[in-house]
């Protein structure tokens, strides 16, 4: 066995998870499965620059609603690493740390349709491209979600990357895992696994019109909002 085998394969999801819910769980068992991750951390984040717009939950509910929905799950794990940053840290560093925490583990960092559609705007995303693997993740036909205004085609995100990152572009969509020839070197993968429509702000909504959020949800989850009363007007 070569030594590349023996590096334990990690995933990164970061998000603001306001709650979690099945579209985010769903993807980590997808990417888990194609890319035979042996664990998948989630990263809640403190406050994403993009979202300040909002009030968002404290970070100890968007934790405590992590725990719940990953409990049962062996793979899933929760990262506080953003959380406990002594100031907000991008996301270049968030990686930087976890790397080094969790050496010799080899990194796949899982990042949304929308946010790969602004990544030219993160800082040092040339690095993030290049020193990790990333898995773009996107709902099928390649459409972000607009919620943040990110560029809706992923097309139009790589065109927007210099070619020598362009080149490292594993095309995944359609469902394909990748081979072990696509796993010889970290790459940018674009896939489309998961087809949940479903998402934080539209959970947050209906909560707040009184709909219910059963089966967008883990039923912990469920429960949890409604014991705090989270999301509903005043
Ligand atoms: P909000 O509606 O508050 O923006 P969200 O549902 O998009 O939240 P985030 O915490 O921002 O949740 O999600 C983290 C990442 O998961 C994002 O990059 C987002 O693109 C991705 N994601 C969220 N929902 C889905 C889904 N249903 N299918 C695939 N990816 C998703």
């Amino acid at each position: 066995m070569n030594e590349e085998r023996l590096r334990r394969r990690i995933g990164i999801y970061g998000g603001t998870f306001d709650p979690v819910h099945h579209g985010h769980l769903g993807v980590a068992e997808a990417v888990s499965n194609a890319f035979a991750l042996d664990r998948i951390f989630f990263v809640p984040a403190y406050t994403p620059p993009h979202k300040r717009k909002r009030m968002i939950s404290s970070p100890f509910h968007r934790m405590a609603m992590l725990a719940l929905a990953t409990a049962d799950s062996p793979k899933m794990f929760i990262s506080t690493v953003e959380l406990e940053a002594p100031s907000r840290p991008y996301t270049i560093e968030t990686l930087g740390r976890l790397q080094t925490e969790l050496q010799p583990a080899r990194l796949f960092f899982v990042m949304g349709a929308d946010s790969f559609g602004d990544v030219t705007s993160w800082r040092e995303y040339e690095a993030i491209l290049s020193e990790y693997d990333v898995i773009v993740v996107t709902r099928p036909g390649c459409r972000g979600h607009d919620a943040h205004g990110g560029a809706q085609n992923c097309e139009e995100a790589v065109g927007a990357l210099a070619p020598q990152l362009r080149r490292r572009i594993v095309d995944l969509r359609g469902g394909a895992y990748p081979s072990d020839e696509d796993l010889k070197s970290s790459r940018i993968y674009l896939t489309d696994y998961v087809s949940i429509d479903v998402s934080a702000t539209g959970i947050r909504e209906a909560v707040e019109q009184g709909r219910s959020i059963d089966g967008l949800v883990p039923t912990p989850v469920a429960a949890y909002v409604e014991k705090y009363r989270l999301y509903q007007k005043s």
